[in-house]
């Protein structure tokens, strides 16, 4: 027939691009709340647009008594002080790997920062101000307008948490999900797909789902600050490349971690302790996968956790990838601010697999009109 595809093709292959491919990492400062206004001072400064500095010392008076500030400098690819508006930190962090998602290279986007310290206000938002979730959707459905040849696209979303332990979806909540291995990568099987048909209902699904997160027993208003959640939006499209047809399919995940505070294991024998534990597995396995791929070990310990066995092909893998590091400026969080500074600091490090590979079909588009309205036509059925 006058469909055939050929094999995919070559990308980036020895460009610097693909040469230095690297996680991205930006740290976003949030505004005092009212309540630490009242109760503590700020121990963090945005200096410029890359740098954040965290003072060492404790209280006014150890300041006072050490007659001078002894703290820390922290370089990243760009630090937001806390002015900084959805759209700036969207525009700078992760509209060229939204960009590269269209170019048919997967993205992941991360916030990693302790409890309050601003992750879901970055990646879900507010329906007044919506973050980096919302905006990429928003992104992809201008781009894919704009560009896809036969007005054939389609965006597809899955939402899920992982809580101890267990991976569930938040669109469709219900039993558990099993994680398989398949070309696509690890996968939960039987995920709600939902075709989106316009970034309007997006926020109202999502905010939907955040609902469905798991709440902690005791603060039953609250989600639960550990579980992550897990954004995957595929996007297909059809451009026209010269006399190709190339059809194109990208992978954007989008996570909200759980609290990277260190769990308390106040007594071994509860549930919330046995919670604790697997938290900590989870943010645990992903804090030595860190270490094991800036160390440049072969072997990388995905296995260890349902989180970085999801997000196996993002660290390691050919895609691209993007941490924000939220932190609170008060000082009553100087250890936990430390902690993710630190970690954001280390991943920097992370060499991400060259790329090569573009996730697309080339379709060769015949010379004769006949049987390029019989093209067209196999093509529509689909
Ligand atoms: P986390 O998800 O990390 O636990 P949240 O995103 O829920 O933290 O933020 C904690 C509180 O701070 C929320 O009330 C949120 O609306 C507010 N907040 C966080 N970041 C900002 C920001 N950049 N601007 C204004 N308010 C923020
Ligand atoms: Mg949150």
């Amino acid at each position: 027939g006058v469909v055939g595809f050929k094999a995919a093709t070559e990308v980036g292959a020895g460009t610097a691009e693909a040469a230095e491919n690297r996680i991205l990492v930006f740290v976003r400062l949030r505004p005092m709340s009212r309540k630490e206004e009242a109760g503590s001072r700020s121990c963090v400064k945005i200096v410029n647009k890359k740098e954040v500095y965290l003072t060492e010392y404790a209280s006014e008076n150890d300041y006072l008594r050490l007659k001078r500030v002894r703290g820390r400098h922290f370089c990243f690819d760009s630090a937001f002080p806390d002015s900084t508006t959805q759209a700036e930190i969207y525009n700078t962090s992760t509209a060229d790997l939204v960009e590269g998602v269209l170019q048919g290279r997967n993205g992941t986007v991360f916030c990693y920062g302790a409890t309050g310290a601003g992750k879901t206000y970055t990646m879900l938002g507010t329906m007044e101000s919506p973050g980096v979730m919302v905006l990429a959707i928003k992104d992809l459905f201008s781009k894919v307008r704009q560009r896809s040849y036969d007005g054939n696209h389609s965006i597809q979303l899955s939402y899920l948490e992982i809580y101890n332990e267990t991976v569930r979806d938040l669109l469709s909540p219900g039993r558990p999900l099993h994680l398989r291995e398949d070309k696509q990568g690890t996968v939960a099987a039987g995920l709600t797909q939902y075709r989106a048909y316009s970034t309007d209902e997006v926020m109202k699904l999502l905010q939907q789902g955040n609902k469905n997160r798991t709440t902690e027993p005791t603060r039953v208003n609250e989600t639960s600050s550990r579980s992550h959640a897990i954004l995957q939006v595929i996007v297909e499209y059809r451009f026209m490349d010269g006399v190709s047809i190339v059809t194109r399919v990208g992978k954007l995940s989008l996570i909200d971690l759980a609290g990277s505070e260190r769990a308390l294991a106040t007594d071994q024998r509860t549930q919330r302790s046995i919670e604790g534990a697997n938290i900590n597995r989870s943010l645990l396995a992903l804090s030595n996968c860190i270490n094991a791929l800036v160390e440049g070990k072969k072997h990388i310990p995905y296995r260890n956790s349902k989180l970085t066995q999801l997000l196996k092909d993002s660290l390691g893998g050919s895609c691209n990838t993007v941490m924000i590091a939220n932190i609170s400026p008060s000082n009553l969080t100087f250890g936990e601010t430390q902690n993710t500074l630190h970690w954001a600091d280390r991943a920097k490090e992370i060499k991400t697999k060259a790329l090569t590979i573009a996730n697309e079909e080339v379709l060769n588009v015949p010379d004769s009109e006949t049987d390029q309205a019989k093209l067209l036509l196999e093509l529509q059925k689909e």
